[in-house]
């Protein structure tokens, strides 16, 4: 069995108490590895390593980190292939899923951050005043199992860049990825102690981390209810905060919209990593009056396309949830949204085999009120909500406590735009558009403070300073 340690002021080390949790993959839940499951103590030597590597690593020009930066992307296009059959293991997302968008988004993204940079001017001539920008110093990055390898990507990218160091602590069930980032800084020859990686409990070590008094930002991503109790940590040293939170989205479709277009990107999303995906859109708005067609339109798309399966399979669309937990939990809201009075128009159930298997489901006669409606599932569940008026729909979209993406369908290109713009999320998209890896990401309301990717993740984790001179 292979067993990876931390990775510490450029050197693998193991956890001081040598303990090590096992890595279940969530298909056959059979364990595939051993990660170090750390302490506190292993926070401090990171933290301090980092805390070390900061001032040389700020003082370096821009120039400088962009050459060290590029080379990582190098390194990090190599082992494409290595990113998504990790993925794979760890977290049971299709091999279609893993290879054409998990890889390649931390590709694209980090290209497009590296643009941005490039464009980005780090100083700025007021009357008698230099403005400049830096890092902050050590960024404790907190990640989730979702995208588990561009989550890390998303914070360290913009963070190196600026001149921070960071220590990385990934989610318990996905460490794989970050063990490989971890060696892809290191092929890449980073300075040591620039980058830094403990694994272990959030609860144990990440709220350590968080608190650490040597840490001067803290970028979360994962769930709102974390989120919140990060605010405490952040309180007694005032530190900055990056928090990339839940979501419970809307497809809003407007009346004479593509149904198959309407379907297949609403579907889409809780169907690719079987709905863990926090800008999946979750809640799908038609009109009462399209209600019936709309439903046979589902019925369709999944018998054509959800095919649950081994995600090692070409054809397999749904893989496993990622832990016997997560199915629980999924499973716990479906019935929530039968005792509640949606109607069940397919799935609902376990599926009895081995690994973490739930059934592509789909509610209709969903109420805004229901927990289905309300709460983030994080499963391939997808709830179907009607409406009358436009007005009533943008209401419905809005009546939520986050507001991180949303989509607007219609037949009327400008109409849909003029809809977007009243939806309070972070992100809208129009019909079939596609995505930008330079576009911010982030949420309003309780889905997160701050943005990833671009020049606007860049700016998250830059301070601000004025030099006023004598002439
Ligand atoms: P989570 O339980 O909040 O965990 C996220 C990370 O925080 C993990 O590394 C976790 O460690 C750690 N953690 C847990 N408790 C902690 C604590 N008290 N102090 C410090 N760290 C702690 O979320 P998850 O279950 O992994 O991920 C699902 C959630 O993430 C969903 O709500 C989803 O919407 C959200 N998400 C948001 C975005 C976004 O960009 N907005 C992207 C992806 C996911 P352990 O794994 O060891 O518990
Ligand atoms: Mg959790």
């Amino acid at each position: 069995m292979q067993t990876y340690d931390n990775y510490i002021n450029g050197k693998w080390q193991a956890p001081s108490n040598h303990e090590y949790v096992d890595v279940i993959n969530p298909a056959n839940e059979e364990v595939v590895a051993q990660v170090a499951y750390s302490e506190q103590k292993d926070v401090d030597t990171a933290v301090a390593a980092a805390k070390a590597a900061f001032p040389a690593w700020n003082k370096l020009s821009k120039e400088e980190r962009k050459e060290y930066m590029v080379h990582l992307l190098d390194v990090m296009k190599k082992h494409e292939q290595d990113i998504a059959d990790t993925i794979l293991k760890e977290l049971g997302a299709s091999r279609t899923f893993c290879e054409k968008a998990q890889a390649p988004m931390s590709i694209n993204e980090m290209e497009a951050t590296l643009k941005a940079y490039d464009a980005y001017n780090f100083t700025e001539e007021l009357d008698h005043v230099t403005v400049m920008k830096e890092g902050f110093g050590v960024v404790a990055c907190i990640t989730p199992w979702n995208y588990p390898f561009n989550q890390i990507q998303r914070k360290i990218t913009p963070a190196l860049l600026a001149g921070n160091t960071v220590v990385v602590k990934p989610a318990s069930n996905t460490p794989l990825s970050a063990v490989l980032y971890a060696e892809i800084i290191e092929e890449a020859g980073l300075p040591k102690g620039v980058f830094n990686l403990v694994m272990g409990s959030g609860s144990g070590v990440g709220d350590y981390l968080a608190s650490h008094e040597d840490v001067a930002v803290i970028s979360f991503t994962g769930s709102t209810a974390v989120g919140k109790g990060l605010y405490e940590k952040a309180a007694p040293h005032v530190k900055k905060l990056v928090l990339e939170l839940g979501g419970k989205s809307a497809l809003l479709a407007l009346p004479g919209s593509d149904k198959q277009a309407v379907v297949k990107k609403a579907a889409g999303t809780v169907l690719n990593n079987q709905g863990q995906t926090c800008s999946a859109l979750t809640r799908l708005l038609v009109p009462t009056s399209e209600l019936n067609e709309y439903k046979e339109v589902i019925l369709d798309f999944y018998k054509e396309n959800a095919k649950v399966g081994n995600p090692e399979d070409a054809d397999t669309m749904v893989g496993p949830m990622v832990s016997q937990d997560q199915k629980e939990t999924v499973l716990e809201y479906i019935e929530k949204g039968r005792q509640e009075g949606a109607n069940l128009l397919l799935g609902g159930n376990d599926i009895d085999r081995p690994g973490f298997y739930v059934e592509p489901t789909v509610f209709t006669e969903v109420t805004n009120d229901m927990t289905i409606a309300r709460e983030e599932i994080f499963g391939p569940v997808l709830s179907v909500l009607t409406y009358e008026t436009v007005e009533e729909a943008i209401e419905i979209a809005n009546d939520s406590p986050y507001g991180l993406s949303g989509a607007v369908f219609g037949p009327n290109h400008d109409e849909a735009v003029e809809v977007a713009k009243q939806l309070r999320t972070g992100q809208v998209f129009i019909n079939t558009a596609s995505g930008n890896p330079a576009a911010p990401f982030g949420g309003y309301k309780e889905s997160g403070l701050g943005r990833e990717n671009g020049k606007y993740g860049l700016e998250d984790y830059l301070e601000v300073k004025a030099i006023f001179k004598e002439n």
